[in-house]
């Protein structure tokens, strides 16, 4: 059983490649959701500047309802001019009128500053219009761009996928539900090369006997502390240098 190993070894690094693609794919719905946030801060920033224009426009019509019943009173003080009598009456009517016109030059004024304040804030709703458009392009485009990643990532794992295939067959299906139950039970891979004395899953020392049963390539052995199966990797490249030169 041991010679599959160099499969399942082989069936880790494609697994690990496609865990990565898919921890990258993980990515994509927080990233999209971060953006649509920020894009509605922009519109949240338009909905404000389009409500002050509502309110100075509210305030704009009661300030016309005003300025209508002082008109009012002013063309009625005007009309009893014609019936005045006494110079007494005259001089209180008068003093009407021109309490009404201090009262109607008030209006007027107001209603000249929130004439002011809508000019000042439709520029600024056109200004966060314009914001929110250059934003609005800006969201699709990004979106745009993790939505062909998540479909490229998407491409790459169903290649890995199949390069799977061939290493599948060559192990037991025994080794192979051990394989698959460790990956779901502990999320890692069942395989630990060794790396000079230490198990390369947990990296702890190995007792030296276990390391020699191991290279000896018959049977499984597992790391006493991970329970990981050990591989022995034979340093090819090294000895061949030393041939050579
Ligand atoms: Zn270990």
């Amino acid at each position: 059983m041991y010679d599959q190993l160099d499969s399942l070894l082989e069936l880790q690094k494609i697994d690990g490649e496609i865990d990565k693609l898919k921890r990258r794919k993980d990515l994509a719905p927080a990233k999209l959701k971060a953006l649509e946030n920020e894009l509605l801060k922009h519109k949240q920033k338009l909905d404000i500047k389009t409500q002050e224009i509502e309110e100075i426009n509210k305030k704009r019509r009661e300030w016309d309802r005003k300025l209508a019943v002082q008109q009012a009173l002013m063309d009625k003080y005007k009309a009893q001019r014609t019936s005045v009598r006494t110079n007494k009456e005259y001089a209180a009517l008068e003093l009407e009128i021109s309490e009404v016109e201090k009262t109607i030059s008030e209006v007027e004024e107001e209603i000249i500053k929130l004439m002011l304040e809508l000019d000042g804030t439709k520029d600024e709703l056109e200004l966060a219009k314009k914001d929110y458009q250059t934003q609005e392009e800006i969201f699709q485009k990004k979106k745009e761009e993790i939505i062909l990643e998540v479909k490229k990532i998407n491409k790459q794992i169903a290649l890995f996928t199949q390069k799977r295939n061939p290493y599948i067959s060559k192990i037991s299906p025994v080794l192979m539900n051990r394989y698959n139950d460790w990956r779901e039970r502990k999320g890692g891979f069942l395989v630990a090369i060794i790396e000079g004395q230490t198990c390369g899953g947990c990296h702890l020392t190995l007792p030296p006997q276990l390391i020699n049963e191991v290279r000896k390539k018959k049977d499984l052995r597992t790391c006493n502390s991970c329970g990981r199966i050990l591989y022995w990797k034979e340093e090819v490249d090294e000895p061949q240098d030393k041939k050579e030169t």
